[in-house]
Order: C-alpha cells, then structure tokens, then sequence
C-alpha cells in the first residue's frame, strides 16, 4: 500500500515512512493511493472476532510494510481489558467499545458506542494508545529517538501523555496554558511522574502555547537537531486507527451483513468522521455520517450550504464541549480530496484559497468554485448542531429517558442523531468523552457531580509535576534541548 498526498506531490510513500510525520512536503495531508475493499463475506468473517483481532485485519490493510505477527502483537497490547477498563455498571471492558440501546421505537433504534473507556476518559486514547506502541516499534527498529512537542488545551495533551508514557525512546513535551485547564485536566496530566513526560505550564493562553510550537516548527535546523515531532490529528496513523470503532460498532450492532446503519459523530477537526468515511469507501454498509458540531458550526455550514467558511478568532466560541471548537477542521481537505474526485490540483488551488481568502464554494452557484455540492449525498454525509441550552436539555433527558449520564459533547452528538433516525437503520452515536471530564456542565445541568470511574475519585490531590514557564520559544528551546541531551 502506497500513500498520496491530497496536493498530488510525486513521491508515494509507505505506511511506516509517513507514521512519524505530518504533513506531506506540498502541504497536502495522506491518504492511501486507493481505498482496500472489504467483502460482505469477510465482513462476516470479522463478526465474532475480538477488537484486537479485528484491528489487525483492519490495519494489516493499510500496514502493508509491517510483518504480520508484529502487527498482531501491536494490536493486542494495545486493545486490552485493562486498559480500556473505564466503563459503566453492566458494560463489559473486554469489549473495548462496548454498545447500549439508548431507544428502540417505531422500527427507530439510537445506539451509543463507548470510545471513552480508556485511561483519559476520552475517545482521542482509541487511537493514541496504538500510535505509542506503533512509534516505540518503528524508533526501536531504527535505533532512532523522537521528541513530541505538543501545545493542548485538554484532551489531546493528556491523551498524548498517557499514550507515550514510559516509552523507549520517546520524550513528550507538552506545553499548555498555566491555570487555564480545569482542575481535574490539569491532575490528569500534572499527575504523571513519568521521566520522559515534561509538562510545560506557559504564562499565556492556548494560543501563545500553539504559536511556540509552530516557531519550534519553522526552525528547521533545530527541529531536525532535536529530533523534534508532533502528534496532531493529521497524522495518518491516528485516523487508521480510528477505522477499526466504525467496523467493530457495525458488527456489534447488526447480525447480517446487508444490514445498513448511521453514524452520528461529534466533530471537531473531522478526523473521527473522517475514518467513517473511510470505513464506507471500504465497502462497510453504512448510510449516513451525520457530523454533530456545537456553536463552532464551521462544517454543519458545509454540510447544510456546500460553502467552508473558515472563522476569525473572534467567530470562535469558547463552549462547553469545547474540544470541538474550531475555526477551521484540519483533516477536511481528505474528505474534500475524494469529493473532488481526487483532482489534486484542485484541492491544492481551493486550499490555497482558504488560506489567502478564508474559504471555498462549492454550492453549484454563479461566481462559486464548483458544484461538487451535489455530490455529497453520495457519501453520506448530513449534518447538525447544537447550543449550550440544547446540551443540558439533553444531559437531562439522557439521565431521565436513558438512565445515564453523558458529556457535552456527546450530548451534543445524541441531539443531532434524534433529528436523523430513520425505520430499519440503526443509528450508533459515538462517546466521546466520560462525563467526568466536564463537570462544571454536568453541575449546572443536573445539580450534581458527574460519577468518577474508579481510581479517579483523588486525582487532584496527587502530586504534581510540571514547570512554569513565560511564553519564550528561545527560553522552551533550551529547555527541551537541555533534557533531551542532543
Ligand atoms: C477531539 C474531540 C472531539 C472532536 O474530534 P475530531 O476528530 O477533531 O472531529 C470531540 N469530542 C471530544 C471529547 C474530543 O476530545
């Protein structure tokens, strides 16, 4: 298997030459040279295996240039019980994504499928977890070393964190924004005593950290010196990973394979949804990717109008499901790529132009940049959004109707699924997040605190490790230079 950039740079590398980078050299993001097709047959062969398993036949697809029983091993440590034990009363860990009917009416069924059961409560540790035993494998097979600097404002910095600590080779430097995280965020983090984890408070706000790390970015000499990498949402092993939910929630939720369901997905920078799509071009049975956004409605704009509009600093709301708030989603140019019909040159002149005039139209009108529009629901694709006000109404009719408490973002996910149920197609809401990680809005919605899995009942009374520091990328550059020894 070959890979291509969305841009249409001529070099085709394979899986493990694009697993420690980002993007490609033209800018463009990667996508295999052609989707691999998975028959109803081997579907149904796949039915009743494990999720490790299952994420092996799935990866061993786009993997090609890694031996099978390395594969294999890979998924198996990754994909276990006692890693993903963070689940509710009556669900089982050995799932790994576990199932629960939320309601079943009228030939109507809403399904959620867990993604948030690992060791930070949220469904980014899917695929995290798998991309820090993938990068210990490759660097250990190189005798090679990387430096992660990452800049969070919560959930990927501690997904990061959790999934690269204690590996060899691997050092992970994660700056973020001194007291700007919530107090159980921050313990999440602050909490590990991993050496090679170096959490990095910056007296600034998130932006200040982002724009350290893409100063550390642009100085090529000491980037290359400092073995310095990222693990953002781009990267190509991430979404991959994300693949393997889509078909184990198909499987769990049908018993044949000529069986149609949806996904509702609460979207952000479009690399959940992203791997759905992915999941369909492979041939998995599913009618609709429905993208759920919050006030940050960038893509349900997309999605209702065909125009990507992307937003100003000051169009972009802090919410209360606020890993879903963007101004711009940065795996959309995949999505954009294939409906386009994989015209590279295209992509290229309409993701320039996002970048000079903030957006594209692809609505079919006079003056507009194509009429691809039309196309979309080809794919699939519908989408929704929700309030703050919409959130807790449905925090409380989830606790109400359903018996359970969700987070905001999730919340968000199951108020846009409710406008798109259809007779016979099951619809499967993705998790991502536990509740506990967004009490404040629990709190406010329901008047009581969010129920904590076991173990994080004191975790902001552990001790902490991090250092402050002023928003100085000469200053953070010495410091990681300092502890990395290059
Ligand atoms: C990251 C995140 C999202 C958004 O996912 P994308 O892949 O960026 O679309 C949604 N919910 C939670 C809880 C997240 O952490």
């Amino acid at each position: 298997m070959q890979y291509v950039s969305t841009r249409g740079h001529a070099a085709t590398p394979s899986f493990s030459e694009i697993l420690l980078g980002g993007l490609a050299p033209d800018g463009g993001l990667y996508l295999p040279a052609e989707y691999p097709q998975v028959s109803r047959a081997e579907l149904d062969q796949w039915r009743s295996l494990s999720y490790a398993d299952l994420a092996y036949e799935v990866l061993r697809k786009f993997a090609t240039d890694i031996p099978d029983a390395d594969l294999k091993a890979l998924t198996h440590k990754t994909y276990r019980a006692d890693v993903y034990c963070n689940v509710r009363a009556g669900e089982n860990a050995a799932d790994i994504t576990p199932l629960r009917v939320l309601e079943q009416q009228d030939g109507k069924k809403l399904v959620l499928q867990g993604l948030s059961n690992g060791p930070t409560l949220a469904f980014k540790d899917m695929a995290m977890q798998l991309l820090g035993n993938l990068f210990e494998y490759a660097l250990a097979r190189n005798q090679a070393q990387l430096n992660i600097l990452g800049a969070t404002s919560g959930d990927t910095g501690s997904a990061a964190e959790y999934a690269m600590r204690g590996k060899q080779g691997i050092r992970v430097f994660m700056l973020s924004p001194h007291k700007k995280m919530s107090a159980f965020q921050t313990a999440q983090m602050f909490s590990l005593q991993d050496p090679n984890i170096f959490n990095i408070a910056v007296e600034g706000v998130f932006d200040d950290c982002q724009d350290i790390v893409k100063a550390v970015s642009n100085d090529l000499g000491y980037k290359a010196a400092q073995k310095i990498g990222t693990v953002n949402s781009i990267n190509w092993a991430r979404v991959v990973a994300q693949v393997v939910y889509y078909f184990r929630g198909y499987l769990s939720a049908t018993t044949a394979s000529d069986e149609q369901v949806s996904f509702t997905v609460p979207s952000g920078n479009f690399g959940n949804i992203c791997a759905g799509h992915i999941a369909r071009m492979m041939g998995l049975p599913i009618a609709k990717l429905v993208v759920a956004t919050n006030e940050n409605d960038v893509l349900d704009e997309f999605f209702r109008t065909g125009i990507y509009r992307v937003r100003k600093s000051a169009e972009t709301y802090h919410t209360s499901s606020p890993s879903m708030d963007i101004s711009k989603a940065s795996n959309f140019e995949r999505f954009v790529y294939d409906l386009l019909g994989r015209d590279s040159a295209r992509v290229k002149a309409l993701f320039h132009q996002v970048d000079t005039a903030g957006g594209f139209d692809l609505s079919g009108a006079a003056g507009s940049d194509g009429n691809e529009f039309e196309s979309v629901i080809r794919y699939g694709f519908a989408s929704g959004k929700s309030t703050h006000a919409d959130r807790l109404e449905t925090i409380r009719f989830a606790e109400r109707q359903y018996g359970i408490t969700v987070d905001t973002h999730t919340a968000d996910g199951i108020k846009v699924a409710r406008e798109h149920l259809q007779p016979g197609v099951t619809m499967i809401v993705l998790e991502t997040a536990l509740p506990a990680k967004f009490n404040e809005t629990i709190r406010e919605a329901l008047g009581r605190d969010a129920e904590r899995p076991a173990g994080f009942e004191n975790i902001e009374a552990l001790p902490q490790r991090f250092e402050v520091m002023a928003a100085d990328a000469a200053r953070i550059k010495q410091f990681v230079a300092a502890h990395t020894g290059l």
